[in-house]
């Protein structure tokens, strides 16, 4: 990862500037608007204190919270993070009800000592997700700085990741700590790995990972697969997969990917044996495992079975890198989450640089209560599976992009 023309926060000059910080609070609520994990609250805190702490520095903070459709949703409103950093950081937080213009305006410039501002949810305005160059331009004109912070959403062209930067040069925005961190780590995967290097992806669907398996297999000396995806392998190596769930019209694919290994000296892995049932909502009672790699006709897998277990922990004992991304199982569910948790513990005994790349991953590692065991747990999943094939996040050539626009 070329970090040549990209600045950190700690570089610029933020004394009496007003200093927008986009931010990523996407943080789970319960139905009564209660946060049930501040991680990424935590997360944003080193930035944030860090401007606050610059002298007359007004600071402005801006993030999304779910899915709201372009417009308000109340419950998605980010009020609960504005209270609870009010307590954190022993500030008041101004919480305007629009997200920029005049009357915003005015309320910045009136800001005073021991105040912060968060801006209400981003995506209660349909430009930000549709990345508008004009609501990019609206958040730029609230401030003299801009620093993004929200690696999470860094590999979108969203409105206050992407096009707000164009407003300001080289010397008027920068990546917050939290980026920085994560450019660091993660290049030390996509720059110069230990040998062996170990890549284990899971989840859902084949079809999601395909680029990050194609540059995965270029890079890295074993592949451990699980999760639903490994049956669109077995699939494709004419293994009988019972009803469990295949991508039938990525089956070419997968065996394309395995090929692609082999020829390249890559051991690829598949799950030797299955944890089964009837259907997913299966009690304990109603699961069993597989003597081998076929599934019979009426069952389907949910998790990797205790002989690959076994083996993708041999695999991980032996690795000097390791990268991981999705669960082995639906790990949600007790009776299926047996895979993704013993992987967690073996990441945590080995002595591998080991990266989580965000998501269940993550997840499953702090449900595992190992996460001081890992090297590096990504606050992105999608943002370091795109890192780690190698490609610019849009947040991250935004920053580096020099005005007037280069980009
Ligand atoms: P992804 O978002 O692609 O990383 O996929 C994560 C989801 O895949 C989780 O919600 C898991 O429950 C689900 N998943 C993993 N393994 C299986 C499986 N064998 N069958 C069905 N769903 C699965």
């Amino acid at each position: 990862m070329d970090l040549i023309g990209i600045k950190f926060i700690d570089q610029l000059e933020l004394a009496e500037k007003r200093i927008l910080i986009r931010v990523d609070f996407n943080v789970p609520l319960d139905e009564n608007q209660q946060i049930t994990d501040e991680t990424r609250i935590q997360a944003a805190l080193p930035t944030i204190r860090y401007a606050l702490e610059q002298e007359d520095a007004k600071v402005i903070l801006a993030s999304h919270l779910g899915r709201p459709k372009g417009e308000v949703d109340e419950r998605l409103s980010l009020k609960p993070v504005g209270n609870r950093l009010a307590e954190l950081l022993g500030v008041e937080v101004l919480m305007p009800e629009d997200i920029g213009g005049k009357f915003v305006n005015k309320l910045i410039s009136d800001m005073r000592k021991g105040q912060l501002m968060l801006l209400e949810n981003l995506r209660f305005e349909p430009g930000e997700k549709g990345g508008s160059p004009t609501f990019g331009r609206t958040l730029s004109e609230l401030a003299d700085i801009y620093i993004n912070d929200a690696f999470g959403t860094s590999h979108r062209k969203h409105a206050s990741i992407y096009h707000v930067a164009k407003y300001f040069d080289r010397n008027h925005k920068a990546a917050g700590f939290l980026i920085k961190e994560e450019l660091e780590q993660l290049s030390k995967l996509t720059d110069s790995p230990k040998s062996p290097f170990t890549a284990i992806v899971g989840g859902a669907k084949v079809s999601d990972k395909l680029g990050i398996l194609n540059t995965l297999v270029e890079r890295v000396d074993n592949v451990l697969i699980g999760g639903a995806m490994a049956y669109t392998f077995l699939k494709a190596k004419k293994v009988e997969v019972g009803n469990s769930l295949v991508e039938s019209e990525f089956v070419e694919r997968a065996r394309e990917i395995m090929v692609k290994a082999a020829h390249r000296g890559v051991t690829f892995h598949l799950p030797l044996d299955h944890v089964v049932a009837r259907s997913i909502d299966a009690q304990a009672d109603e699961v069993t495992t597989t003597p081998g790699a076929s599934i019979p006709r009426a069952m389907a897998g949910f998790d990797i079975g205790p002989q690959t277990v076994d083996l993708y922990r041999s695999v991980i004992a032996e690795s000097k890198s390791v990268f991981w991304n999705g669960p082995m199982g639906v790990f949600e569910r007790k009776p299926f989450a047996t895979g993704t948790m013993d992987v967690a513990y073996a990441l945590a005994k080995s002595d591998a640089f080991s990266v989580i790349g965000g998501g269940d991953s993550a997840a499953a590692i702090n449900a595992a209560g190992v996460a001081d065991q890992i090297s590096h747990i990504s606050t992105g999943g999608g943002a370091s599976l795109q890192m780690i094939e190698g490609k610019e996040l849009p947040g991250i050539e935004a920053l580096r992009a020099n005005y007037p626009f280069e980009f």
